[in-house]
C-alpha cells in the first residue's frame, strides 16, 4: 500500500534460493542457486515503539515467501522473476510501499570467467487521483460500473470515492449534462499502463471516440499520479486542463483539498477558488 513516509528499510541480503529459471533446457532441468537481495520500504516507528512484530513485516516470513514463489515456476528470464516477485511482495505485504529487488545468478551459463550477473529493479505503490464522468444513458450506473472495474483490477485498489455532481458540458458541444466524480486509487501500474487499463474500461462501457469533448458513456482521466510530471504523445500528467475544469476540481477537492499541484504550486482548494473567482 501507499504510505506517505515509508522511508525506513527492512533488508534481506543474499538469500539463497535453489530454483529452475533460465533459457537453456539444462537450467530448467538441473536448476541452480540464485541470490536475492531485497529492501522493503516501510514505516517501522509503530512496531518499534510497541516492540510488537504484529505491527511490522516479518522478514522470516518474507524470506520463505520469496523462496516458495521462486520455486513454484520456471521462467526463462531473471527479469521476469524480478518483476513478478516484486509485484507479489507488494500485493501480499500491506505495510510495504516499495521494494528494491536484486536477483543474482552467480552460476549463469556464460563460458567466461565472471563474478555474477543480476537484475535489479525498484517497484512501488502509487497514489493516483482520477476524474470520472458520464453523460449518456444511465450515467450513475456507468460511474458505479467504473468504480467496480477499478476495484476488480488486480493492480489497483480504490481508496476513496467522492460524491457525484451534475455539471454542464464543457468545450462547446451541444449535449446532455454530465455526472462527474473523483476517485483516489493506489496502483502498481506505471502511468501509460494505467491509461491503457482506463481505456479498456471505457471501451467495456461502450464508449466510442467520435468527437473531442463529445458525449460519452464513460470518461476516465488521470489527474495526478504521485507528484509526477510526465508527458508523451498520449498522456499528460498532471491532466493539462484540470485547473480550468470545476467538474474535475470540485469532486477532487472533497478528497484532497490540500494536495498540491506539482507545477502550478497551488493546492486543489486554491485552484478551485481561483476558478470560482474568474
Ligand atoms: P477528455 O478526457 O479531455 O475529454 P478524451 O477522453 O477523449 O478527452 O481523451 C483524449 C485523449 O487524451 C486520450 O486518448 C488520452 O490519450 C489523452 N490523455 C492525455 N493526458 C491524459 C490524462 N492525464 N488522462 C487521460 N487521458 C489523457
Ligand atoms: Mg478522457
Amino acid at each position: 500500500m501507499y504510505l506517505e513516509n515509508a522511508k525506513d528499510e527492512i533488508r534481506i541480503e543474499m538469500l539463497e534460493v535453489y530454483a529452475y529459471h533460465g533459457v537453456f533446457p539444462a537450467e530448467k532441468r538441473k536448476g541452480q542457486t540464485f541470490m536475492v537481495n531485497a529492501t522493503l520500504y516501510t514505516d517501522i516507528r509503530k512496531s518499534a515503539r510497541e516492540d510488537n512484530l504484529e505491527l511490522s513485516t516479518n522478514y522470516s516470513d518474507v524470506c520463505h515467501f520469496i523462496t516458495e514463489w521462486m520455486q513454484e515456476k520456471k521462467y526463462d528470464l531473471i527479469e521476469t522473476v524480478a518483476e513478478g516477485l516484486a509485484q507479489a511482495i507488494l500485493l501480499k505485504y500491506d505495510l510495504i510501499s516499495k521494494v528494491d529487488l536484486e536477483i543474482r545468478k552467480p552460476e549463469a551459463p556464460i563460458e567466461l570467467p565472471f563474478g555474477c550477473v543480476s537484475v535489479k529493479i525498484s517497484r512501488s505503490w502509487h497514489k493516483v487521483y482520477l476524474s470520472i464522468g458520464s453523460n449518456m444513458g444511465d450515467r450513475e450506473s456507468y460511474l458505479r460500473g467504473a468504480i467496480d472495474a477499478l476495484e476488480a483490477h488486480p493492480l489497483i485498489r480504490v481508496r476513496n470515492v467522492s460524491g457525484l455532481i451534475v455539471t454542464k458540458p464543457y468545450g462547446g458541444v451541444e449535449q446532455e449534462d454530465f455526472l462527474n466524480g473523483a476517485v483516489e486509487i493506489e496502483t502498481l501500474l506505471p502511468p501509460t499502463e494505467l491509461l491503457d487499463a482506463l481505456h479498456e474500461m471505457e471501451a467495456a462501457a461502450g464508449r466510442e471516440r467520435k468527437q473531442r469533448w463529445g458525449p460519452r458513456t464513460l470518461d476516465l482521466d488521470i489527474i495526478f499520479y504521485d507528484k509526477l510530471v510526465f508527458e508523451d504523445d498520449r498522456l499528460v500528467i498532471p491532466h493539462q486542463d484540470m485547473e480550468n475544469r470545476s467538474f474535475v476540481l470540485e469532486p477532487l477537492c472533497e478528497l484532497a483539498p490540500n494536495y498540491r499541484h506539482p507545477l502550478l504550486g497551488k493546492t486543489v482548494a486554491q485552484l478551485l477558488e481561483n476558478l470560482n473567482n474568474v
